[in-house]
């Protein structure tokens, strides 16, 4: 962004002496850094830092946050991301000191509060998957599907089942599915998509054998549909001997209306950074919680959070309290799988977004979230192809093919978004719809919003008919337009380099 609109990098403010405040001499005794700090570790010269009064740096971060897009600035329809708003009551209650001070290292009976608010949003997310137990440890989603693909390898193996070496994918899966399989050491089978966006339970059929550990699966899928053969497929997998896999890292549409556990899964990840009330997109914290049913929860990794009776005698009598503590005493566990306990700050936000919620609360998210995208879907889909004709649950997938015969992408159209100061959805995924364009709505948009939307992707329709090179060079009124991406990619430049162009830096190089 060096030089763009006038807006230099930080390194590029300020004069010599200029700073915030001055604090006054030390008047007490003290040692020296020189003395503090061995010779090896002091630097020879100062570090060529910018010197900036207050304000240079109030406003330089003031304006660069203006610069973002995000939920608390306008429509973010975001497809498979759930870029819901996040009660800030859930902030406030996570910036407790109480919580946000503790140490992981403090002893037990100091954090009984603490556990007992693990333990409990185990218990709640264990209803809300229809699941025996569960660990809050993983920090993705990703990293939940890594987690439960070692507890399916784990369960497997201590039947003399570690020959089965094959996980079943849809075409249709988000990217992080194969890719956590992969990781697990496990051969990728895919599975094709019916003609109603389903997995194609004959091609199902003719891909499960001995050598399946299990099937990854969405439900619903990436395209936002129900897998209505879900209890077929559950019986396939099952008796080939394999489990099933749960990617639930949106399950804005199920809350408190069906179960994974209830349709046959056996391990099932939840975002809480996507569907619980956690801030995300800028690349963490997160927390990628898995439930698991009855014989998987010896595997599960330590600690588990658990709860025991302890009597106490206050005041002399005798009585007995709930005492939460750290279980490491799992012979058959898979071990760690994440420093300390995981996030805990994100299971805060959740626990009080699920709590201040309430059942009834989280059911008519569901249906807020499945009624907003339906909405949507059938006020958009005389302008833009809809590839899967079929009620949607909390998102749906149009096709820019027609706009594409005229010369304008799914690219263009998301473009041209970010001119009316919305989000793009997601583009080009899930990958079996051509020019896909994935919209969530998410349940907190009001309807006026929502017809505003509705307005605007008629006119880029309208606008791919009458003006095409129009679109193909949007957008026009952001800070940047359309950047080289591959470049960005490929050649990152994310460090200060002397004042030199960043874009030409990448290229040199
Ligand atoms: C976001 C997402 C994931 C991965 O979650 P991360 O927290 O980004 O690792 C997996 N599956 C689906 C369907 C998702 O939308």
């Amino acid at each position: 962004m060096a030089g763009q609109k006038n807006f230099p990098l930080l390194m590029e403010l300020g004069a010599p002496g200029r700073r915030a405040y001055l604090l006054p001499e030390l008047d007490v005794p003290n040692r020296s850094l020189e003395e503090l700090i061995p010779d090896q570790y002091l630097r020879s010269e100062p570090a060529p830092l910018p010197e900036l009064s207050e304000l240079e740096v109030v406003r330089h971060f003031t304006n660069l946050s203006r610069r973002n897009h995000g939920i608390d600035v306008g429509f973010y329809p975001l497809g498979s991301c759930t870029m819901k708003y996040n009660p800030k009551v859930n902030e406030d209650l996570a910036s407790y000191p109480g919580f946000a001070s503790l140490h992981p290292y403090q002893p037990e009976a100091t954090v009984q509060g603490a556990l007992q608010l693990m333990y409990e949003l185990e218990e709640y997310l264990c209803e809300i998957a229809g699941l025996e137990r569960a660990t809050l440890a993983p920090a993705a989603g990703a990293h939940g599907e890594l987690t439960g693909l070692m507890l399916i390898k784990a369960y497997h193996e201590s039947r003399g089942e570690g020959h089965r070496d094959e996980i079943i994918i849809p075409d249709s899966a988000h990217g992080t599915n194969p890719a956590s399989a992969a990781m697990c050491g496990y051969k990728v089978v895919e599975v094709a998509s019916s003609e109603r966006g389903s997995v194609c339970v004959d091609a199902l059929r003719k891909v499960v054998g001995p050598k399946t550990a299990g099937l990854m699966l969405t439900n619903p899928n990436t395209l936002g549909l129900f897998e209505e053969d879900i209890l077929t497929i559950s019986e396939i997998v099952h008796g080939a001997g394999g489990l099933l896999y749960f990617d639930g890292a949106n399950a804005n549409a199920i809350l408190g209306k069906c179960r994974p556990g209830d349709m046959g899964f056996d391990v099932v990840h939840f975002n809480l950074h996507k569907t619980f009330s956690t801030p995300h997109g800028g690349g963490g914290p997160g927390s990628g919680p898995i439930a698991v049913r009855e014989d998987l929860v010896p595997f599960l990794p330590v600690p588990v959070v658990e709860k025991r009776q302890k009597s106490v005698d206050l005041a002399g009598t005798g009585q007995n309290i709930d005492e939460f503590y750290l279980d490491y005493d799992r012979p058959l566990s898979i071990g760690k799988i994440k420093g300390f306990y995981g996030n805990f700050l994100v299971m805060v936000r959740a626990y009080a977004y699920i709590l201040s919620m309430g059942p009834e609360g989280l059911k008519q998210v569901s249906e807020d979230a499945v009624l907003a995208a339906n909405y949507l879907m059938a006020k958009l889909k005389s302008a833009y192809e809809l590839p899967y004709d079929r009620i949607c649950k909390h998102e749906f997938v149009l096709s820019a093919k027609r706009q594409k015969a005229n010369g304008v992408t799914a690219r263009d159209i998301a473009k041209r978004l970010l001119d009316y100061d919305m989000h793009a959805p997601t583009v080009y995924f899930p990958l079996i719809v051509e020019e896909a364009l994935m919209i969530e709505p998410t349940e907190t948009e009001t309807k006026a919003a929502l017809d505003e939307f509705i307005d605007v992707m008629l006119a880029i329709a309208r606008e791919a008919e009458e003006s095409p090179e129009k679109l193909q060079k949007a957008p026009y009124h952001t800070v940047v337009g359309r950047l080289d991406e591959t470049l960005a990619a490929r050649h990152p430049v994310v460090r200060w380099q002397g004042g030199k162009d960043m874009e030409a830096k990448a290229r040199d190089e």
